[in-house]
């Protein structure tokens, strides 16, 4: 489709308020419409460049760093169970910390989006990182703005489209490798992907096939299914019906400033607009064609906006040319447009922001105060206390989980009641644990009669490292003879 027919169908859509009944990238048909977005430029295309260039900074270069005990900052080595987050182990024992993560994550979403709309996806989505910030800049690069992409896509396939659409396509499938080497690298970590590359696909080839699906699977997302996937595919822009209200902080068209008494007007020279009644927008219609989704934002808020600020620049630099005042499409909730008022904190954005505050301090320090240790006694089925003499005699199963990368020298004793004793069958009350070992067997618990108050008595199990510091405990049941008098 030409750019001028697709500039005409844009005002028809508007015109008919057809846009709710047919898609923004399809057809009549249902054939797919290509995006040709133009290049966004301006003061937040420039501010999404430089945290875009840190994220991806940080995301090539976080599976390559180690702690100073070795351990990597993070790795998600879901074949091996294993996993680092801040260069802490996690084990499949730390699942509730996954499951307590899953629903903080959760309810971290919903209350954000609810407030502050969909910043995720404009700022912070690799979705959106990868195509607005990487394989849109190579398209750019080598087949120029949407005029000349236009104009490329609809010539024939001649010299200059077969060698820009072969060089395009080639670095794209290039950098979906390079991002298929980082997550490989995020699950397998950096030495054993070292191994792997050295030791070539033969070596494991059901790895490399993995590894190839990868590649061609970002290679088909960034080459061909793009903005599909946030208009289609992602649940979390699906959500976006729900989550939202006329309070939450989106991208938004202030439609009384643009419309006017009179609606929107295409521009005149020397011609006093504020007195005929004509709104600021000008219907130049540039705010369309930068948008990555084709969806004009005039139309209220729609599922398929990603929040890209794109049409906030777009529609900045029409103002300032035309001499109106910038902010015509801006940061702001309907209701914020509706009553010209700006941005408040108001008590359900503090109660929102604070829950958050909340949900992620609380979900930080369990990660950080788990203990190294973990460590269970668990009353062995079926067997009873035995009397020696005086003391109380109770069988125990024991569980030790190391979740460090060191081999820990520990050892047990009673906390309570003090006069308690504690064994470890095959080991005394010492013993030694690998790395991320799992160390299992019987024990036995010996208090004396005499300080046992109740027939079941809570006691205390203290675990302690070479250097006396406790490592964690575990508080138990402890079962002796009746104390009810008859
Ligand atoms: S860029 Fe601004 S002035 Fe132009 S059509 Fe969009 S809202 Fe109106
Ligand atoms: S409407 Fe604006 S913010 Fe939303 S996706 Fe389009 S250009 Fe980006």
């Amino acid at each position: 489709m030409s750019q001028e027919t697709e500039d005409k169908n844009i005002a028809e859509n508007e015109q008919q308020g057809t846009f709710r009944e047919h898609l923004a990238t399809a057809e009549g048909s249902g054939k797919r419409k290509w995006i040709f977005a133009k290049k966004p430029r301006g003061k937040f295309a420039k501010y999404k460049d430089i945290v875009s260039a840190i994220l991806l900074i940080l995301l090539f270069i976080l599976p390559f760093i180690s702690t100073p005990n070795g351990n990597p900052i993070f790795q998600f080595d879901i074949l091996n169970r294993q996993f680092y987050l801040f260069g802490a182990y996690f084990s499949p024992s730390d699942f509730y910390l996954f499951a307590i993560g899953l629903v903080t994550t959760i309810v971290f979403i919903i209350v954000f989006t609810v407030v502050y709309g969909r910043i995720f996806c404009g700022w912070i989505c690799p979705q959106t990182i990868f195509m607005e910030h990487v394989f849109r800049k190579i398209e750019y690069l080598i087949e120029g703005d949407r005029n000349k992409q236009i104009r490329l896509d609809n010539q024939g396939w001649d010299s200059e489209k077969v060698r820009k659409r072969l060089l395009k396509w080639t670095i794209f499938l290039f950098i979906s490798f390079l991002i298929s080497n980082v997550l490989f690298t995020y699950v397998l970590g950096k030495e054993e992907m070292k191994k792997q590359i050295l030791a070539g696909p033969s070596e494991s080839p059901s790895l490399f096939i993995g590894f190839l699906v990868f590649v061609f699977l970002f290679y088909f997302v960034f080459a061909w299914l793009r903005e599909q996937v946030c208009t289609f595919i992602c649940p979390y822009g699906r959500l976006q019906g729900v989550l939202i209200d006329k309070d939450t902080i989106n991208i938004t068209y202030d439609f009384i400033r643009g419309e006017g008494t009179a609606g929107r007007a295409k521009w005149r020279k020397n011609e006093n607009r504020k007195a005929l009644g004509k709104g600021d927008c000008i219907d130049c219609d540039q705010c369309v064609v930068v948008c990555p989704t084709g969806i004009d934002i005039r139309n209220g808020s729609q599922l398929e906006c990603i929040n890209c600020t794109a049409c906030i620049d777009a529609c900045d630099e029409v103002m300032i040319k035309t001499g109106l005042p910038t902010g015509l499409i801006r940061y702001a909730s309907e209701n914020m447009i509706e009553n010209r008022t700006g941005f408040k904190f108001t008590p359900r954005v503090i109660a929102y922001t604070l829950v958050l505050t909340v949900l992620v301090s609380v979900c930080t320090s369990l990660l950080f105060v788990r203990s190294n240790v973990e460590t269970k006694f668990l009353k062995e089925v079926g067997t009873q206390f035995t009397l020696e003499d005086d003391v109380v005699v109770d069988g125990y199963q024991f569980i030790f989980i190391n979740k460090t990368t060191e081999t820990k020298n520990l050892n047990v004793k009673v906390l309570h009641p003090k006069s308690g004793e504690i064994f470890l069958m095959g080991y005394g009350t010492k013993f030694t644990i690998k790395s991320k070992e799992t160390l299992k067997g019987n024990a036995t618990v010996k208090i004396p009669q005499s300080d046992l108050k109740k027939t079941k008595e809570e006691i205390i199990i203290g675990v302690f490292d070479d250097k006396g510091q406790k490592v964690d405990e575990y508080k138990t049941n402890f079962i002796g003879p009746s104390k009810v008098k008859f």
